[in-house]
């Protein structure tokens, strides 16, 4: 019998039903079971049913713990804002790494995990003129979200045996980023084993360019997160490419709700055609099943990509010849092949 798991997947616009058919053929290759509960958020069902797919969609991502969303038109009203609202998703945590056969200005190797407190910042408040030619607005840090990005970033420190960097202008913003430095250092000195040091966020921007090696996982508010996710795939030359993980957490600081998405858009351009990548939804998937504890099936799954890709098995938009059906097919054929392997590293991890 194979693990199973549930897993609600947040149908979207565009080429988002090409990346489910890759998506499924997939997990039928896969050592487990994954059990799709899928509720359309298309354009179309949205302003067909409401507010009743928004409830929908909550439902069955609070019963099932994880969610794969598929790219959704932002129209009348941003379902990715409204899921993250809805669900309380207060932290992304934003893997940005060299992908080979990628092509980028940059040469050094990139590998880091971001973890952005997804609320607040200056982004909460729009802000308001003061007369003709001033103008103010509020910059709101809150313990919570920081604790709980926090105990994340420590675990996932814990679990990978990567440093934690805390990066903010804790010299200038001294109340708002100071209580954010202060509440990381809480976490720190309860996970002694994982090692942490702080940096100023302008100095951390030129580090990471110039010595990127020295960053594995850093820990930031939500503009300065905002700022470092787009730097960081600029870099790595892969706007498009990455996956996220969308966050809630219980009071104890677990993960209660994980959704997992793609960078891209829903890319009308090549809807129908066979031709939309399936990279950054594969490695989305790979979060996900990382996340449900099945860790040496989530990094297989990642490094089969990223081995195809790095071998010249690539989609058109990367140069390739391959298409939508052909690259999931020649993923599936990967990991099926790698099975052994990947079964004997799951014992291992249990052992
Ligand atoms: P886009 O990412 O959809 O497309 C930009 C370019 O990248 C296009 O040429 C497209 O063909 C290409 N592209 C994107 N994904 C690809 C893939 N998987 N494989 C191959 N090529 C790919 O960005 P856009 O055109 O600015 O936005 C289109 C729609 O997507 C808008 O309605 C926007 O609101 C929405 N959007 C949704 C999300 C989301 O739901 N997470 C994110 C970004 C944009």
């Amino acid at each position: 019998m194979r693990p199973t798991y549930a897993v609600t997947e947040l149908m979207g616009d565009g080429i988002g039903a090409e990346l489910s058919r890759a998506v499924h053929t997939l997990a039928d290759a896969l050592p487990v079971q994954l059990d799709f509960s899928s509720v359309d958020l298309s354009l179309e069902n949205r302003r067909a049913k409401g507010q009743a797919i928004y409830d929908e969609a909550v439902r069955s991502v609070v019963a099932h713990k994880v969610a794969l969303k598929y790219p959704t038109v932002t129209a009348e009203e941003s379902p990715n804002a409204i899921l993250r609202r809805r669900l309380d998703l207060a932290v992304i945590h934003r893997p940005v790494y060299t992908i080979p056969g990628v092509t980028s200005h940059f040469h050094a190797l990139l590998d880091i995990d971001i973890i952005r407190i997804a609320t607040g910042g200056t982004y909460d408040d729009q802000g308001r003129a003061i007369g003709a030619d001033s103008a103010v607005s509020l910059r709101i840090v809150e313990r919570k979200p920081v604790l709980e990005a926090a105990r994340y970033a420590f675990k996932l420190g814990k679990k990978t045996g990567r440093r934690v960097t805390s990066a903010s202008k804790y010299t200038v913003q001294r109340a708002t980023d100071g209580l954010f430095e202060a509440v990381v250092r809480e976490v720190a000195k309860t996970q002694a084993d994982v090692s942490h040091n702080v940096e100023l966020f302008d100095a951390l921007l030129g580090k990471l360019v110039m010595v990127p090696e020295k960053f594995q996982i850093i820990i930031t508010l939500n503009e300065y997160g905002d700022f470092l996710s787009d730097l960081a795939c600029g870099l790595v030359g892969s706007l498009g490419i990455g996956a996220s993980a969308n966050l809630a957490f219980d009071a104890a600081s677990n993960v209660r709700v994980a959704m997992f998405d793609a960078a891209h858009g829903t890319a009308p351009d090549i809807q129908g055609k066979n031709l939309a990548n399936p990279t950054a939804i594969f490695l989305a998937l790979a979060m996900l099943l990382v996340e449900v504890g099945e860790i040496p099936l989530g990094q297989a799954l990642k490094a089969t990509v990223l081995d195809l890709l790095r071998d010249g098995t690539r989609t058109r938009d990367l140069g390739g010849t391959e298409s939508t059906d052909s690259f999931t097919a020649a993923v599936a054929a990967e990991i099926t092949r790698r099975a052994p392997a990947i079964a004997a590293d799951s014992l291992a991890s249990i052992s």
